[in-house]
């Protein structure tokens, strides 16, 4: 499958005017656009903020040098998988091997020789091109198109850190359709599958733009969104479970009420200890909402689990 050429992006963290000017001349063929930092403490946020696809990074620096700005890239979810050439002087031997060590792909020396420059960037472009489209597929559900749950631990991970830089809220909604064995049983494996498509179907229209869905299991799926309290993670859910009860053609042209269980988990106001807190509080609601018989919404909001019915009332424009 050919992906479109993405415009790429090159952050250059270096404290040297001289040099910054030099590199952004020197690639000036490449067609990348490149955004500059002048030390390592913005270039870590810089990178944070816009996940560039390449970083060119000065090893001697004041304040953050190179390694130090390389190890706060690499302990950062978010920044992690981005490639890190280092733009050396003379350094040791043991200098180039300590920084291909900790995780960069490359080191350029100085002078820059610029047709090694170019060509060393090209080579880290294309294996980041290689390695967006391998995990992009590897973070795929086969079936639905939603991401995975290798999709989400690394996505769970990102928003965490994120809503943690950030003070906001994260929420964790898990879905166990119910009694779908008797779906297959009764409709067969085919419809029982035609039916999970629609589910992530509908719950793709539930969510907000850049809240992020992934079947979790079988007939499970876990929604993870960003900046979201408990009554808009309710909200979510309540658009989700209509549409499983309106679903028809093409998903569930037998019209077999479909219905879910639902789990809520939200970081708002509660000490959690890192992001897996968050599911397993989510997966514990949910366990309780089949315990309280199926078809209802649980929610964890600290003290206790409880049963979202209360939220409805006092949400009423969210429910219709
Ligand atoms: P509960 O209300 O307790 O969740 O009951 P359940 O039957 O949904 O739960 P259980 O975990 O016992 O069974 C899940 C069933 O979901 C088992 C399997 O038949 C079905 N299932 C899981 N994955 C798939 C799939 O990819 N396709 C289809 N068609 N069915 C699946
Ligand atoms: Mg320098
Ligand atoms: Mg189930
Ligand atoms: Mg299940």
């Amino acid at each position: 499958m050919p992906i479109p050429e993405p415009s790429r992006r090159v952050l250059l963290i270096e404290d040297s005017v001289v040099s910054r000017r030099l590199v952004s001349l020197i690639l000036r063929p490449e067609s990348v656009a490149i955004v500059e930092a002048e030390d390592g403490e913005r270039g870590f946020e810089q990178a944070y903020r816009t996940l560039p696809d390449l970083i060119l990074l000065d090893l001697r620096m004041p304040g953050w040098d190179g390694f130090v700005t390389l190890e706060h890239l690499k302990e950062e979810a978010r920044t992690r998988k981005i490639p890190v050439i280092f733009l050396t002087a003379e350094e040791a031997t043991s200098a180039k091997a300590k920084a291909l060590d900790m995780g960069a792909v490359d080191f350029v020396s100085k002078p820059f020789d610029p047709i090694e420059l170019r060509a060393r960037v090209r080579a880290a472009l294309r294996a980041k091109q290689t390695q967006d489209l391998l995990e992009q597929r590897a973070h795929l559900d086969g079936l639905t198109g939603l991401g995975n749950r290798h999709a989400l631990v690394e996505r769970l991970a990102s928003d965490w850190s994120q809503s943690r830089r950030r003070g906001s809220s994260l929420a964790v909604i898990m879905a166990d359709l119910d009694r779908f064995k008797a779906v297959n049983d009764l409709l067969g494996h085919a419809a029982g599958d035609s039916i999970l498509r629609g589910a992530a179907e509908a719950l793709s229209q539930a969510v907000r733009a850049g809240d992020f869905v992934a079947r979790y299991g079988g007939e499970e799926f876990v929604i993870v969104a960003s900046d979201c309290d408990i009554p808009g993670a309710t909200a979510i859910v309540e658009r989700f479970r209509e549409a499983l009860l309106a679903m028809k053609e093409p998903y569930n042209p037998h019209g077999h009420r479909v219905t879910t269980s639902v789990g809520v988990a939200s970081s708002q106001g509660l000490m959690l200890s890192g992001p897996e807190d968050l599911i397993r509080q989510a997966d514990a609601a949910l366990y309780r909402a089949k315990e309280a018989g199926r078809d209802a919404v649980w929610i964890y909001d600290g003290g206790e689990f409880r049963s979202a019915v209360g939220i409805r009332i006092m949400n009423t424009i969210s429910y219709g």
